[in-house]
């Protein structure tokens, strides 16, 4: 009963209060820049905001190639837009472009920072809402929605696959606006920087470390598709707001905080430090892939050489029974969520630049930390539930979760 109250009541609110007003706290005050700000933003940052929505839903609705992505337990079979990486190059030279142009400045972006991102949360605020009322009145697909309080509702959403104006939300909010607006912003604020403290290696790292992490990731576009955020998280404040608005400044913030404090970082251990992030970059994207190759071949592919050895697996759905295959060779084999150690070093790696001033431009990876910890426990309780049986012999074959030998 506590725990219920707990999970429906107080969770969900507090987290709403608490993210909103730490997003707008740490950009206002959290670095020393004092910006105006306002709960709308400013016209300026509606412009930008705009183009931005506006440039992501025009890359949705173009023609091209779809990717279908895994089928619910309800029979649903939900459509992408396969054309990630040509976005992202397009995306990246043109804003490149622009900022040789001058239409606009880096610096103008990065003064009206704590505008756009008060724009950005109107506009989730908005979404989510809609969000809310479309699941309660017109739900797109057969997927059953427990009815739950209504602050838990709007938290964690109710529709896992809702589709606005032809495309496919969670698509247009995560992979098209708040990872977008991460790589823009990032550049931005290197270009804001080496305008202000002169040109610095160690700012340029975590910005090029960030670049292909972010490149990696539209390359593997279709592979996210497969993750918790889409399979599992319903389109609500939790994914939503969290990519429309705490992507585009938690995850930048470390990049924001170097343009009012120039990296301590010297030049030889920046290149180090480059080194650590690509590689982690590397070994984070060859652990998702192994898996992805091996769900695309249905297991009859080989992984480090041989022939990948797995645990066949009868899974329930809403229309009787299927089989599925737990990979069981390679990396997948020497710990349940390896990916998640390289994803956390290479977050130290380009938060790293801004050693030498406290705790502040390191919070992205002490919060992906806690974030992908969670995130462990919240796979390993849908896969249990998933796989049953079949689990706990894949967690006796593998009986680590993070680090072999640790943990
Ligand atoms: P995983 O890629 O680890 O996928 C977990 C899912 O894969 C499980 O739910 C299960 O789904 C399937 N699975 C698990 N073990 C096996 C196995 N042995 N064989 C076959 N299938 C298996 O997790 P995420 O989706 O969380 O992460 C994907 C990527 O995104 C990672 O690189 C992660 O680091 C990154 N990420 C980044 C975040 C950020 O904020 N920067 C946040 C979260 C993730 P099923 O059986 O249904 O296929």
């Amino acid at each position: 009963m506590a725990y219920d109250v707990l999970r429906y009541y107080v969770g969900p609110p507090v987290m709403i209060a608490s993210t909103t007003v730490l997003v707008q706290w740490l950009t206002l005050w959290g670095c020393d820049f004092t910006q105006e700000w306002s709960i709308y933003g400013n016209e300026y940052s509606w412009k930008v905001v705009g183009a931005l929505l506006l440039w992501a839903y025009l890359s949705l609705i173009i023609p091209g190639k779809e990717y279908l992505g895994p089928t619910t337990p309800f029979g649903y079979t939900p459509r992408y837009k396969a054309n990630g990486l040509q976005f992202f190059v397009v995306s990246l030279s043109a804003f490149c472009y622009l900022l040789y142009q001058r239409p606009f400045t880096a610096l103008e972006i990065t003064y009206n920072f704590t505008h756009i991102l008060a724009s950005c949360n109107v506009l989730a605020f908005i979404l989510c809402i809609y969000l809310l009322l479309k699941g309660k009145m017109y739900p797109g697909s057969s997927e059953v929605v427990q009815s739950k309080p209504f602050i838990y509702e709007f938290y964690r959403g109710m529709e896992i696959h809702p589709r606005i104006l032809g495309v496919d939300v969670k698509q247009l909010t995560n992979c098209r606006f708040g990872l977008l607006a991460w790589e823009l912003l990032v550049v931005n604020f290197f270009v804001a920087s080496w305008i202000l403290n002169g040109f610095s290696w160690a700012h340029f790292v975590s910005a090029a470390l960030q670049t292909i992490y972010l490149c990696k990731f539209y390359w593997w576009e279709t592979g996210y598709f497969s993750t918790l955020d889409i399979t599992l998280d319903r389109a609500g404040y939790y994914i939503c707001w969290g990519c429309l608005v705490w992507v585009p400044s938690f995850y930048t913030y470390s990049s924001y905080y170097l343009v009012t404090h120039p990296s301590l970082v010297n030049n030889n251990a920046a290149w180090l430090i480059f080194v650590l992030g690509f590689l982690s970059i590397l070994m984070n994207y060859r652990i998702d892939w192994e898996k992805q190759h091996f769900q695309n071949y249905k297991g009859k592919c080989r992984i480090w050489a041989k022939q990948a050895r797995y645990i066949e697996a009868t899974i329930k759905t809403a229309t009787g029974t299927r089989k599925s295959k737990l990979l069981i060779s390679g990396f997948w084999g020497c710990a349940r969520h390896l990916n998640y150690v390289f994803e956390i070093l290479a977050a130290i790696a380009w938060c790293l630049p801004g050693y030498g001033y406290g705790i502040w431009p390191m919070l992205y990876a002490y919060f992906l930390t806690v974030l992908l910890v969670h995130r462990v426990f919240r796979d390993e309780e849908k896969c249990s539930d998933k796989y049953g049986v079949y689990w706990t012999k894949y967690c006796q074959v593998v009986p680590y979760r993070l680090i072999p030998y640790i943990f």
